[in-house]
């Protein structure tokens, strides 16, 4: 694609970048073909191809220029940053850091509405620190029944309490984990689970308990900076359990790696050396971090699976691959392969490159989309009738959760129950 900016805009980093992903693109237009929001609206600028020619022109034009209007705003929030096209163009055209720079453009050029702005900064202020998301979320589980309709969907039921988890010391094999902020509220079973099974790999599992959230909730609302100081927050908290140069030979073992349970903060941290590669006090830790960032399926696939005793390998699965598995991290397949080798069946699903709605936030900025989504997604999961539907991100569990069907849960929650049955 041809572009036609001036010198000195080049030289603006955030300009050169969308220069160079720009002229990638050859405007073949494949990428339509698998794009959600272009599948339910029919129009090119809620497709791809349009959305990369909203970008070129609002960035090609100058400030104040009036063709820059929140219509462009609106094309460019319907996206779902699902990153499907990303896997079907041809020209490896890096659609969701051209949609980053593109969506904070068009913030600064035409702002947000008082409402939007509230709700932004209300998602924020809620989702992101663990202890006052739980807070807010036994409120919302006590006043359950008196809450509006669309609201109660997207509030679970208590679960049970924890179990306990094994002690990690007992093992030479040391890996963290990243808990998550909604995660530990919604799910307490999830990295519970994921303890258990490693426990019977010979491998600990312990948290930094500094860390939070990976800073993804913040980049989705467009607000890079504070996502930036959540990254280096928790590199500080994992740092000086990865760097153990200068200790005592008899100090802990050197982690093996960062597990994420949730594949949305999986494809996030993998990205933290990218994203603070001109930080120079953080590059070279961000770097690191990011080689040691690994979604929990790559752990288990490697490891002797064959050697564990599955004696109630449910059948009456299926599986819906989350898109920052699948097209973030190009791990599609990869549960599927762990769960066949644990002797669970699974169906086969329609569709299963298309996102369910849940997209971070998009759920709750997005409703209407979101919730057609989620129920075209529900309709391809329950075509083999199945018990339960698994998957690996806590968004996507929580969104399909709240159709109120087939019941939801992280893959590694029945390989737990399989393994103690
Ligand atoms: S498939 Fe790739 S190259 Fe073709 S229009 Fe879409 S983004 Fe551009
Ligand atoms: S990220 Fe998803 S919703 Fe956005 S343009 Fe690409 S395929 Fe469409």
């Amino acid at each position: 694609m041809q572009t036609h900016f001036s010198e000195a805009a080049r030289a603006k980093p955030h300009i050169h970048e969308a220069d160079r992903i720009l002229r990638t693109c050859v405007h073949c237009g494949f990428c339509n073909a698998t794009c959600p929001t272009y599948q339910l609206l029919g129009d090119e600028r809620d497709g791809p191809r349009g959305r990369i020619y909203l970008i070129k022109e609002l960035l090609e034009s100058d400030d104040g220029d009036d063709q820059v209007t929140q219509e462009t705003q609106l094309h460019l929030d319907r996206c779902l940053s699902c990153r499907s096209c990303e896997t079907t163009c041809p020209s490896g055209v890096e659609y969701h850091k051209l949609l980053d720079i593109g969506r904070a453009e068009v913030d600064r050029r035409v702002g947000r509405r008082p409402g939007e702005r509230a709700l932004r900064l209300g998602l924020r202020v809620a989702l992101v620190e663990p202890k006052r998301f739980q807070a807010l979320l036994a409120l919302g589980q006590t006043f359950r029944p008196l809450a509006p309709h669309d609201l109660r969907d997207k509030i679970p039921p208590r679960q049970q309490p924890r179990r306990v988890r094994p002690d990690p010391t007992r093992h030479a094999r040391q890996m963290l984990i990243l808990e998550g902020c909604v995660q530990p509220g919604l799910a307490p079973n999830t990295n519970d689970a994921t303890a258990r099974v490693l426990d019977r790999l010979g491998i600990g599992v312990s948290p930094a308990p500094e860390a939070g959230c990976c800073g993804a909730i913040d980049f989705h609302l467009n607000a890079q900076a504070a996502g930036r100081d959540r990254m280096r927050a928790n590199i500080d908290a994992w740092w000086p359990l990865i760097d153990r140069r200068g200790e005592a030979t008899s100090s802990p073992a050197e982690v093996e790696a960062i597990i994420q349970t949730a594949s949305g903060c999986g494809a996030f941290v993998k990205e933290y050396g990218e994203t603070l590669a001109d930080d120079p006090e953080y590059a070279a830790k961000a770097r690191r971090v990011s080689e040691l960032a690994k979604d929990l399926v790559e752990i288990l696939r490697e490891e002797d699976l064959e050697s564990l005793n599955t004696s109630d390998a449910s059948a009456g699965l299926a599986f819906h691959c989350p898109c920052t598995l699948q097209h973030a991290q190009k791990l599609g397949g990869a549960v599927e392969g762990v769960l066949a080798r644990l002797g669970f069946d699974l169906a086969p699903v329609r569709d299963s490159h298309l996102c369910c709605g849940s997209a971070g936030t998009y759920s709750i900025t997005q409703p209407v989309l979101a919730r057609r989504l989620r129920d075209d997604k529900m309709d391809a999961l329950e075509a083999s009738s199945p018990q339960t539907i698994v998957t690996a991100n806590i968004g996507c569990q929580s969104h399909l959760n709240s159709a109120g069907r087939t019941p939801v849960r992280h893959w590694i929650e029945v390989v737990d129950e399989a393994l103690t049955a």
